[in-house]
């Protein structure tokens, strides 16, 4: 059974589905356990071509979506992404991969595509940047679809793009476009040094944020505890208040003022999603 919600104020949650037997299961899916918003992979995040989406597919995706009453769906890229990387053939499939996403989330009214821009490592940072530059202006060619899209923070292992506040802003600048938005990740973002521990470190964690990106570039935050410390550098995430953030840090992200724009997406393993869930819903109220 699927309980409707009865009130909301503020942001909505979710967490990452599957799509096992088809992208019009998600919706249910993220209903079942919980979920006001989710996010799903379109395509296999290891690698292959992208299943076909027949009109079958995707009227039962947004009807099913419209009936469990969803407010938000969003679509994380495939993890071989990588606009840096010193083979051209890798930074031409990267492009074509995320426009096709781009094109296939507007088809699935879905608001966001996310993706991390990759690493540095056989190039260097500085041709990085300018390889990711050129590579998302690439996918914008000609585009007019409604779906948008977002760089996701990173947390900064190695020599990955896109870890630094600075460094998004100047993807962004680079870029140009006026729709190119920033995924947060409080993992990612807690692994690259940013604090969010406490009520005071969001506030400075987001203050900054805003000086450097501006807030209204923030769409949208992948929500996970972390299993490193602060500036561990490692993307490794955990549930809610069982890592080095705490259920303090999220529950001033929840309640912050200038954060309701944006909603919660979970991506904790799913033995215990639905408490994660749980916890913030419970943050929200009050509680
Ligand atoms: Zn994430």
């Amino acid at each position: 059974m699927v309980t409707k919600r009865v009130y909301c104020v503020g942001m909505f949650f979710g967490a990452h589905v599957s799509v096992a037997g088809g992208v019009q299961n998600a919706p249910l899916n993220a209903a079942k356990i919980g979920c006001e918003v989710f996010q799903f992979f379109s395509r296999s995040p290891q690698g292959g071509p992208a299943p076909k989406l027949t009109s079958e597919n995707v009227e039962a995706f947004l009807k099913s979506c419209k009936e469990l009453d969803m407010r938000e769906w969003v679509i994380h890229t495939p993890y071989y992404i990588n606009f840096a990387s010193g083979e051209e053939r890798t930074r031409k499939n990267s492009v074509r991969i995320v426009r096709e996403e781009l094109e296939r989330g507007t088809t699935l009214n879905a608001k966001y595509v996310m993706f991390h821009p990759g690493s540095a490592k056989d190039v260097g940072k500085d041709k990085a940047r300018k390889f990711v530059i050129d590579g998302i202006k690439h996918i914008y060619d000609k585009y007019s679809g409604a779906c948008e899209l977002l760089i996701e923070i990173s947390a900064g292992a190695g020599m990955v793009i896109g870890d630094t506040f600075e460094e998004i802003a100047e993807l962004i600048e680079g870029v140009g476009h006026p729709k190119l938005g920033v995924c947060f990740d409080t993992q990612h973002a807690f692994a690259s040094g940013y604090d969010l521990r406490t009520k005071e470190a969001v506030e400075e964690t987001f203050k900054k944020f805003d000086k450097i990106i501006g807030l209204k570039k923030l769409k949208m935050s992948h929500c996970n505890d972390s299993k490193v410390e602060l500036a561990g550098h490692r993307d490794r995430h955990e549930h809610l208040g069982e890592g080095h953030i705490g259920l303090k840090g999220f529950d001033a992200i929840v309640n912050h003022p200038k954060l309701k724009h944006m909603n919660l997406y979970l991506e904790t393993e799913h033995d215990k999603v639905v408490e994660d869930l749980k916890k913030l819903k419970k943050m929200r109220e009050g509680k």
